[in-house]
């Protein structure tokens, strides 16, 4: 288990690859490309949070 003193390595939460420095550092976490920050945020209904004001047609 010498793993215990090993830096921390964080991993792509949907793909599991090793996070390096190229990694996407969003949510806390590191991903590989846009595809798996997609499905991150599919998996966890986080769904752009940036373009989340839809207009419904509503008079809101
Ligand atoms: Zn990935």
């Amino acid at each position: 288990m010498l793993n215990l003193f090993k830096k921390k390595e964080q991993k792509d939460p949907v793909c599991g690859m090793a996070a390096d420095e190229k990694f996407i550092s969003k949510y806390g976490e590191k991903f590989c490309s846009e595809n798996c920050v997609k499905k991150y945020e599919e998996q966890n209904q986080i769904a752009g949070e940036e373009h989340s004001k839809k207009s419904s047609g509503c008079c809101g």
